[in-house]
């Protein structure tokens, strides 16, 4: 049985899909329109775009598909970008905000278009809850949906008092939040299988096991070095988002990788009151919990930590601990599955997209929020190699400073600025 040997444990999302094909490792010298390097949502989304309007494409991903962020995450798709409509709009204003939050609206339609257009069952399921942990938070929550109506015109938002929240939930942990009933949650890893198969049906050349060991730029072309073989194209996209390591150094200073982790419940009872809408949840914590049932009725609960864990015998316990404290109920239940992975966060919690090197653009940096952000991003990278680059400017615009400390010593800094915010998450 393969296990990714980037994630601390194996997901129930590697042991619940029937169909996980592989794709041969490059050996040999390549040249291409594009290249493209990381075989997560970003890249692969890229290829099929890219591939189906006719561009040459070769895509090249470390691992295996999925075995990034993209195969094993929370599977929640949210609404608008990860920081809310209204904070955008105090630092850029009505306008640019609401475009940026439209942008993330068709988003998440294509998301849903392009899964029905290309066959991929990902197990969509509707409704999303964002609830308050302190009863401090809940006037907040309140005021965001009414925001969202009024100046977004985003209707689906609405305001749960607690007693709501409690029957919404099966538990009684929270105090007020928000339900949207315009969003949901889908299975992340059939979603990357099947934009894998759409990628390569559409004609893109897909290697798996094919480390990129450098990228540049050379009289007017894009070279990509792998052990085997070098890959030489016309212009190239970094999609390798929190697992690039030391590949690019622009990219490595203004994205960081933070680790998160999962642990799946054997399937609850049908009638568990646990989540009885099998909606999802985040909540008000800076170090965020999110959790929801699967189609076979597991809850897959979430929790990023700051510091990493390497053993998955750790997940499982630290998961268990924060499910009892909401689910009392099932604190006998032992976890069937338990792993992590990294989450590509920046200072302002938006995404980084730009030209790092002429004719090569880096995206990544989601910040939580890349379930749909990052096939739209790739849509929107494939639109730009067709002369089209607006809308993926409004992501290039946006201002993305660096991690202060180096990569040396962003870690510890942001270490201490993660343990202050857990310590306010608890008083
Ligand atoms: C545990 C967890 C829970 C999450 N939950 C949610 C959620 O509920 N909702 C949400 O919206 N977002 C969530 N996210 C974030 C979301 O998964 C990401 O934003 C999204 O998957 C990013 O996709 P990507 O393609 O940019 O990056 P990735 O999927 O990480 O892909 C990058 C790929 O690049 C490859 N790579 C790296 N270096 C090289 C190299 N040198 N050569 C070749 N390949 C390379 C890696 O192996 C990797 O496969 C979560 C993330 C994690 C880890």
């Amino acid at each position: 049985m393969y296990q990714s040997p980037i994630s601390p444990g194996r997901s129930w999302y590697e042991d619940s899909i029937p169909d996980r094909p592989t794709y041969p490792s490059l050996d040999g010298d390549r040249s291409a329109d594009v290249v493209i390097i990381g075989g997560g949502f970003t890249g692969l989304s890229a290829a099929v775009h890219l591939a189906k309007s006719g561009t040459d494409a070769v895509l090249i991903e470390a691992y295996r598909f999925g075995d990034g962020a993209s195969g094993r995450n929370g599977g929640q798709m949210g609404t608008g970008q990860r920081a809310w409509a209204e904070e955008q709009e105090a630092e850029l204003g009505l306008g640019r905000a609401r475009a940026l939050f439209d942008l993330a609206e068709e988003a998440k339609s294509h998301l849903l278009e392009f899964t029905t257009t290309n066959g991929i069952d990902i197990d969509y399921r509707a409704g999303q809850m964002s609830v308050a942990h302190k009863p401090r938070y809940v006037a907040e929550y309140k005021a965001h949906a009414e925001i969202m109506a009024e100046r977004f015109g985003y209707p689906h938002l609405s305001f749960m008092d607690s007693a709501e929240t409690a029957e919404r939930l099966g538990s009684t942990h929270y105090y007020g939040g928000v339900l949207d009933t315009g969003t949901g949650h889908i299975h992340p890893l059939k979603l990357l299988v099947g934009t894998a198969k759409a990628a390569a049906a559409a004609g893109a050349r897909l290697f798996e096991q094919t480390r990129s060991t450098g990228i540049s730029s050379r009289n007017g072309k894009v070279v990509v070095e792998t052990p085997n073989g070098t890959i030489t194209a016309d212009k190239g996209l970094i999609a390798v988002n929190a697992y690039g390591g030391d590949l690019e150094p622009v990219s490595a200073a203004h994205v960081m990788p933070i680790g998160s982790f999962i642990g799946a419940t054997p399937p609850l009872p049908a009638d568990t009151p646990v989540l009885p809408g099998g909606e999802a949840v985040d909540d008000s914590r800076f170090v965020v919990r999110y959790f929801r049932k699967s189609a076979d009725n597991r809850l897959l609960f979430g929790g990023r930590e700051i510091y990493g864990v390497k053993d998955p015998k750790d997940i499982h316990i630290h998961i268990r601990r924060q499910i009892t404290e909401i689910y009392p109920a099932l604190k006998d239940v032992e976890l069937t599955h338990g792993w992590g992975g990294y989450v590509g966060i920046t200072l302002p919690r938006r995404p980084f997209v730009r030209e790092v090197l002429p004719n090569v653009i880096s995206a990544g940096g989601y910040s939580g929020h890349g379930v749909m952000l990052s096939n739209f991003v790739g849509k929107l990278y494939a639109e730009t190699v067709a002369g089209n680059r607006d809308r993926l400017k409004l992501f290039e615009e946006l201002n993305v400073p660096a991690f202060p400390g180096g990569r040396r010593f962003r870690s510890p800094l942001l270490f201490l600025a993660l343990s202050w915010y857990a310590l306010r998450d608890r008083i």
